[in-house]
């Protein structure tokens, strides 16, 4: 039975080309995964390079605003960077307050004491509170 055995023949070299390529295939993908982590792994040491850069950026800036706070700072760019520093800083101290004072809303109808808003009655002069 030759043709039988050609056909075989033929039906195994088919198999064994298509495992050859399956076998490529993965070797290209386990590559590729492969540098895939590694690419990760690069990205993650660049995000904790700039985090640290960051962080001293921020000491150094820290640095030059405490300089600045003490006049003694003598780069006049940096002066007006140090000025609108100062301005948000004044506008966190007033947004501070403000909270503050949604905190004591609550006023004694009775004697004018403020109280935080989960008090029920004034400790002054024992009035219910609004
Ligand atoms: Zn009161």
């Amino acid at each position: 039975m030759p043709k039988i055995d050609e056909f075989n023949k033929k039906v195994s070299d088919l198999a064994s080309t298509a495992g050859k390529k399956v076998s490529e295939a993965a070797q290209t993908a386990a590559k590729k995964s492969s540098d895939f982590m590694e690419i990760s792994k690069l990205n993650k040491s660049i995000s904790n390079e700039e985090e640290t850069i960051q962080k001293l950026m921020t000491e150094l800036g820290r640095e030059l605003y405490e300089k600045y706070l003490k006049d003694e700072l003598c780069d006049g760019s940096l002066k007006e960077t140090c000025s609108w520093i100062k301005i948000h800083e004044q506008n966190i101290e007033e947004y501070k307050q403000k909270i503050n004072e949604f905190k004591n809303i609550k006023t004694c109808p009775n004697c004018g004491e403020k109280f935080d808003t989960d008090v029920e009655f004034c400790t002054k002069c024992g009035s219910k509170l609004e």
